[in-house]
């Protein structure tokens, strides 16, 4: 298989430290509030990733992290913890908002057909290895204190800069106005929080003496190195992780365990909608729900994510979605039809090298359109993609196969009336019947 490394941003080989273990951890959800389509273009990405790997013979051990505390509004060290935002704006405490939320992702996790991860924690199920963490970078000598929190020294990171390119220099000057005065240097980042006199902020445990809470980025560091030890085969996130989120994971993870984070580190892009940031004051957040009200399935989206590649930015808009829903339906009936008649040798390995070419599903997706396929083909496609193409034999009407046949003599013997009541039957089940050179066969109308 190749993937694109963000660590050495190119396209390698990727072979795993163990094929029956490949340790995967993917960034998960700040769940203070619904998932847009937005985020969770990213989860379809990922689950392409496990499926991929699995379809080339590997066991997958997955870890997704849910941010339930530390994460501010800035994504910096500055700001309200959106956990807090989120009960202040529902009326709710800040742990009934998390459960919510969590509820929430999952479900539409499950509604996207995505792979159940091995593994899903809780930031706030490991205060103590945060502190563990934090003592052991102090310990190293990694940190500092300032009046609001517990500090990472990037300087003493020798290539803190590496990952994301970044230029410190530059950040340095650009930022010299709004510049935190107790920070060392303006990339340092809190590893842990004092809970200010006076701020209201529900989440608190107690260290040093005194309440605070981990910074946002530990959990990860926690999390990953806890339930699957290091170093990492694959850490993925979206890109805006890359300059600041993921950055300061590798600083904390390796300075405190003298160990790469990750051998591989997959980023995927932003989608924008109507050719717009995603942004509540343009008001084009949407999620699954929204999608489903206007008549969309979460599979439809799915399907939409996958026809672009994870890397490439991309644009929805409602027109593209209807071609995918329409595409997904007409798989479906290519998926029904080759269960009904068989056809051609199978493909199956050609799809799978291309997804195995660093995730490329559109150029898997033009090979789909474009080749006759077996009902085995599908079989793999439908693993590969999780798209619920397969017809579903077990609720196919029982007496479906004496209804084509009854509708065959009645056209024969031109008793329409009977024909129509046969369509009319048949399209109460989703089904309709197609005339083809092979004899007739049934097919999905939705
Ligand atoms: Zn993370």
């Amino acid at each position: 298989m190749k993937l694109y490394n963000q660590l050495t941003k190119k396209v390698e080989n990727f072979k795993p430290q163990d094929p029956e273990n490949v340790k995967i951890y993917t960034c998960g959800p700040t769940v203070y509030s619904f998932a847009h389509i937005g985020n969770l273009t990213s989860y379809v990405y990922w689950d392409l990733l496990v499926r991929t790997l699995k379809a080339n013979g590997y066991k997958v051990n997955r870890v997704l992290n849910l941010t339930d505390v530390g994460h501010l509004t800035s994504d910096g060290d500055d700001g309200e913890d959106k956990l807090e935002k989120g009960a202040k704006r529902e009326g709710k405490t800040v742990w009934e908002i998390a459960d919510f939320y969590i509820d929430t992702f999952l479900k539409d996790f499950r509604s996207l057909n995505l792979e159940e991860p091995s593994k899903i924690c809780r930031a706030t199920d490991y205060i103590d290895q945060d502190i563990k963490l934090v003592n052991l970078l102090t310990e190293k000598g990694y940190t500092y204190e300032t009046s609001d929190g517990i500090y990472f020294d990037t300087s003493k990171f020798e290539k803190y800069a590496d990952f994301a390119g970044l230029n410190l220099e530059e950040q340095k000057a650009g930022a010299r106005v709004a510049f935190n005065s107790e920070k060392q240097n303006n990339s340092d980042f809190a590893v842990w929080k004092f809970v200010r006199e006076g701020e209201d902020h529900a989440m608190q445990w107690d260290y040093l003496g005194r309440p605070g809470y981990p910074g946002w980025h530990l959990e990860c560091s926690t999390i990953s190195a806890t339930e699957l030890g290091l170093p990492l085969d694959i850490h993925t996130g979206g890109i805006d992780h890359i300059p600041v989120h993921h950055t300061n994971e590798i600083a904390q993870s390796e300075a405190a365990f003298d160990v790469q984070m990750s051998r591989f580190w997959l980023h995927c892009n932003f989608i924008t909608i109507d050719g717009e940031k995603i942004s509540k004051s343009l008001g084009n957040i949407y999620t699954l729900s929204d999608l489903e009200e206007k008549g969309f399935t979460p599979l439809d989206f799915k399907l939409w994510v996958l026809q672009g590649h994870y890397q490439g930015t991309r644009n929805f808009n409602f027109e593209d979605l209807t071609a995918a829903k329409n595409r997904l339906l007409k798989w479906r009936n290519r998926a029904a039809k080759s269960y009904q008649i068989s056809s051609k040798d199978s493909i199956s390995v050609q799809i799978l090298e291309k997804v195995s070419n660093n995730l490329n599903s559109p150029e898997a997706f033009a090979l789909i359109d474009n080749t006759d396929l077996s009902f085995a083909d599908w079989k793999f496609i439908d693993d590969l993609f999780g798209l619920n193409l397969i017809p579903d034999l077990e609720n196919l009407p029982k007496n479906l196969d004496s209804l084509i046949e009854e509708r065959e003599r009645a056209r024969s013997e031109k008793n329409f009336a009977v024909a129509d009541r046969i369509r009319d039957e048949l399209a109460e089940s989703n089904l309709t019947i197609l005339d083809t050179e092979n004899g007739p066969i049934w097919q999905y109308l939705r």
